[in-house]
């Protein structure tokens, strides 16, 4: 059971006006305050799959770890898809399957999903994938559904 907590503690979003995250005015804003700003992007990221996990496409609101609701569906839809292609295991990979190396988007899914630090490659990696994902409104992750 999932218990600790702690992080939210250190969520930058506490400590400012939650209608940040809430408004489209303020949208950019709290998506760059969640990136650039807060030290517990991943932890809520993971969270707030989990917690959405159960939610309708179109109910998933405000900006959370940096994405819209609309995001969050298609990485949620992205991971569903995942197990389809590679069965995400919490054993040592395959002799077959070599581990994705750190500065990638596998590798930064691969530490949130073992509960790993993410180190600042993969950290960077997932940033630039969220960034190209948003530019062309297709990368992998699109790809993936
Ligand atoms: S990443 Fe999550 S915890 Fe941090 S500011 Fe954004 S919404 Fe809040
Ligand atoms: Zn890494």
């Amino acid at each position: 059971m999932e218990t600790d907590r702690e992080w939210e503690l250190k969520a930058l979003c506490r400590t400012h006006d939650p209608e940040t995250w809430f408004s489209r005015r303020t949208c950019a804003e709290a998506k760059r305050l969640c990136k650039e700003e807060c030290p517990v992007l991943e932890e809520c990221l993971e969270a707030i799959l989990a917690r959405e996990a159960l939610t309708p496409d179109t109910m998933r609101s405000g900006i959370v770890a940096g994405l819209t609701g609309a995001q969050r569906a298609k990485l949620a839809s992205a991971q569903r898809a995942e197990p389809k292609t590679a069965k995400p295991t919490k054993k040592a990979p395959g002799p077959g399957r070599p581990i994705a190396p750190c500065g990638t988007r596998s590798a930064y899914q691969r530490h949130l999903r073992n509960r790993e630090p993410v180190d600042e490659k993969c950290r960077e990696a997932n940033a630039v994938s969220a960034v190209a994902y948003r530019a062309t409104g297709s990368s992998q992750v699109a790809a993936a559904r």
